[in-house]
């Protein structure tokens, strides 16, 4: 390998040190994994690798830089019976990023699938609704999973409605009994050879506990084992809890699929919302966009104002009442938080 630069994807990151499934043609070579820490000068450049990262790795004794071995890791999957760790590779570029979060530390996530149940727990609106706002600030697009269709027929296609309404695209399964799941995952093939421009597609899985994320991965990849549910439950227990992330390589399609499995978002742990400014809001709600601007008041804050557009559409039954409820209290959430407070967050 010696004088080769190699393109990879960053999977894993535990303790300075970064798994990196490397990718040949745009394709990954199953079962590879290599062992690389960032380079000296990101640390001076103020810049961290993250799991979703599109990397390129030099051989360390090539970069000019010494090949030390990092102490002790953290991640016992790397680490040898005892001690240190001889790392070879240097993460020398890292790939412009389509989006980067810091809870949980993930970069270039293109879907978000947001789960929630028809029944059993009890659906809760406000926790997919600022799901979809999460993913919009930052580019992601949202689909909307109504698990448990078995469950409830009719208040689970009552929820498909609110969000087609909304402008998501919507999937009505039950990934107990198995049905509906034909067409997620033929969606999840489709999206797999889209193409992002980044080299991979990939997704993450949130919702309230119980509504059946674990259950539609097992489902969806089985090709992962119990892997995923296994690490997600495992982790929820640990330290590590809403920082967790690893991104698995995944069958879907053409194989272009990677799943970030991370307890982070179903954590709810953005539920501050400290990245987003009050008056963008609004821009967070998809079924809004075209109201803009068209509002009576400029300064309309779209919850009683006379002339509001986008209670107009409320009102003609174009926009879900359930999602403007949701953006009433997001918006009191947000105004409880002194502005500053809400940058020191
Ligand atoms: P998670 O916490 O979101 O990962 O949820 P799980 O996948 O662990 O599912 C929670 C419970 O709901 C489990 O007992 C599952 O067997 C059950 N479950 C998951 N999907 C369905 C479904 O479509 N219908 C029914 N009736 N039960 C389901
Ligand atoms: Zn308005």
């Amino acid at each position: 390998m010696a004088g080769s630069l190699i393109r990879g994807i960053i999977s894993r990151g535990v303790g300075g040190l970064y798994a990196v499934r490397p990718v040949f043609d745009g394709k990954y070579e199953p079962g590879t994994e290599l062992l690389a820490r960032a380079r000296g000068s990101f640390r001076i450049q103020n810049i961290t690798p993250l799991v979703g990262d599109v990397v390129t790795l030099a051989p360390a004794d090539e970069m000019n830089e010494q090949a030390e071995p990092v102490h002790g890791t953290a991640d016992r999957r790397q680490r040898g019976k005892k001690g240190d760790v001889r790392v070879d590779w240097v993460i020398s570029e890292i790939s412009g990023r389509k989006n980067s979060m810091i809870r949980p530390p993930l970069a270039n996530l293109d879907y978000l699938f947001a789960v929630i149940p028809a029944a059993s727990p009890e659906p809760d609106l406000l926790t997919v609704d600022k799901l979809t706002v999460i993913a919009e600030n930052y580019g992601i697009e949202s689909v909307i999973i109504v698990n448990k269709a078995d469950l409830d027929r009719r208040r689970a296609a009552g929820i498909a409605d609110i969000y087609s309404l909304a402008g998501y695209r919507v999937f009505t399964v039950s990934a107990e009994t198995g049905d509906g799941m034909d067409g997620l995952a033929g969606f999840l093939g489709e999206i797999s050879e889209s193409g992002t421009g980044k080299g991979y597609v990939s997704g993450a899985f949130a919702g309230a506990s119980g509504a059946g994320k674990s259950t539609l991965m097992t489902h969806l990849f089985p090709e992962l084992g119990l892997a995923t549910g296994a690490v997600s439950r495992k982790t929820e227990r640990g330290r590590h809890t809403t920082r967790h992330v690893e991104l698995y390589p995944t069958d879907a399609g053409n194989g272009d699929f990677w799943l970030a499995d991370t307890p982070g978002f179903s954590l709810l742990d953005f539920t501050r919302f400290n990245f987003l400014p009050t008056d963008e809001l609004p821009y967070s709600f998809r079924e809004f966009a075209d109201s803009m601007g068209k509002c009576r008041y400029r300064k309309c804050t779209h919850t009683k104002e006379e002339g509001c557009a986008v209670l107009e559409k409320l009102s003609r039954g174009e926009i879900p009442p359930s999602r403007h409820e949701s953006y009433m209290k997001i918006l009191e959430e947000q105004r409880s938080v002194p502005e500053w407070k809400r940058k020191q967050m």
